[in-house]
């Protein structure tokens, strides 16, 4: 009774109107976008009119306004966390999305390690790019649905923590972020900002590093759209009192040499081990760099890059992340013996059938190849298999003979 009241009579706008106007092209009033976003979290409006909602909003694009209102309101629709009792600068990273993107791994107790907190929250895979919840997944027994008291208090004991999305932090983000990963609605810039900056600015952090990328495994594949997602970011930020820089960043080919759950975190060990393949090394070492200048932990951002540096050298951001798994219900002794993780018995090869050089990767390709072996979902309420992936044998510009393997498939 209540819900017809509210959809049918008063100022409040009507649904069916807010989709007409928005298929037609109109601009959305706020009250519109906040009707939209509180509804369809509350249960009120439909999956099926939200998702069409979405369509219109990618089809037709939101401007400026629009993609604030929205922000505004799916940050609106859960809870601020208030961090002030950590009594320390609090930072995060995200990324646009990307192909064996693990840096968020390495990089939260890294950062914490170094002193300033880090509560990340993250999502699971998104088309054809992996998601951070789903590699810590890998770790049997991580728990990433934490309620907001067990997260604060992981924070407090090691100055990381990371989980998802919940019913009291971005809950609109929570329900919209799956139904675009199944109505193809991703890749839109505002939808995009939105779905970020909501998770985001709900930590309550004082800083944020964006890591936008682009390449072919991008949802920005001209490096102008990511400049121009980059900049919505940052003023939307901005607007909120948040320090924040985007770094535009290459997706080219995947990061790293391993692709998918397990092995992921495998690979983002050993960049915390002081090795792992340079291209993730030195990514993790420039976000980490950042996130030390903008938590006025390091007057520089080179004076960032030596500390990070240091405490991998140290072991400090390994022990930390020993601590956060083990704190978040995880098998911490994956750390020392990553084959504790779920793994494949039979393995495949793809040999080269010509001799030269790697001049280019379908890296978005390669993401969606990872999707259909069970690495991410190709069906709602599918689960992954954490044991499958790749591992590349040759990167871009790499020399490889006749019958070499490229890859192996596990
Ligand atoms: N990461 C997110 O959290 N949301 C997006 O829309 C894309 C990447």
């Amino acid at each position: 009774m209540t819900k017809a009241k509210h959809e049918g009579s008063g100022d409040a706008p009507h649904i069916l109107e807010i989709l007409r106007k928005k298929r037609n092209g109109a601009e959305l009033s706020r009250e519109e976008i906040e009707h939209l976003v509180l509804g369809h979290t509350r249960g009120d409006i439909p999956d099926h009119q939200a998702a069409a909602c979405l369509m219109a909003a990618h089809v037709r694009g939101l401007s400026p306004a629009e993609t604030a209102h929205l922000t505004d309101a799916m940050l609106r629709s859960g809870e601020m966390l208030d961090l002030i009792s950590l009594g320390k600068k609090a930072v995060d990273k995200h990324s646009t999305g990307g192909v064996g993107d693990k840096t968020s791994l390495i990089l939260a107790p890294l950062v914490a390690a170094g002193g300033l907190a880090v509560p990340m929250i993250s999502g699971r895979g998104l088309g054809h790019t992996g998601g951070t919840l789903d590699k810590l997944e890998a770790i049997p027994g991580f728990r990433v649905n934490l309620s907001i008291a067990e997260f604060t208090r992981v924070l407090e004991q090691c100055g990381c923590a990371m989980i998802g999305q919940t019913a009291e932090i971005g809950p609109a983000d929570r329900k919209l972020y799956q139904l675009r990963h199944f109505t193809s609605t991703i890749d839109s810039p505002s939808l995009i900002c939105a779905s970020i900056m909501s998770k985001k600015l709900a930590e309550g952090i004082d800083a944020l590093v964006l890591d936008v990328k682009t390449g072919s495994g991008a949802f920005m594949k001209l490096e102008e759209d990511a400049a121009l997602l980059g900049e919505l970011m940052v003023d939307t930020a901005k607007r909120m009192g948040v320090r924040a820089v985007a770094l535009i960043t290459d997706m080219d080919q995947p990061l790293g040499r391993k692709i998918g759950n397990a092995l992921e975190v495998e690979e983002a060990l050993d960049v915390l081990r002081g090795g792992g393949p340079s291209d993730l090394h030195d990514l993790t070492m420039t976000l980490a760099a950042w996130m030390f200048h903008l938590g006025d932990r390091t007057a520089t951002v080179e004076a960032g890059e030596q500390l990070a540096r240091e405490l991998i050298a140290s072991g400090a951001a390994l022990a930390r992340f020993r601590r956060m798994i083990d704190l978040q219900g995880g098998d911490a002794r994956v750390v020392d013996d990553p084959l504790r993780m779920p793994r494949t018995k039979s393995c495949a090869e793809i040999a080269s059938v010509s001799s030269g050089y790697v001049s280019a990767m379908e890296c978005e390709r390669i993401g969606h190849a990872s999707v259909l072996i069970g690495g991410g979902r190709e069906h709602e309420h599918e689960a992954v298999d954490p044991a499958v992936g790749f591992i590349l044998h040759k990167k871009l510009g790499d020399s490889v003979q006749a019958g070499e393997s490229l890859c192996t498939v596990l």
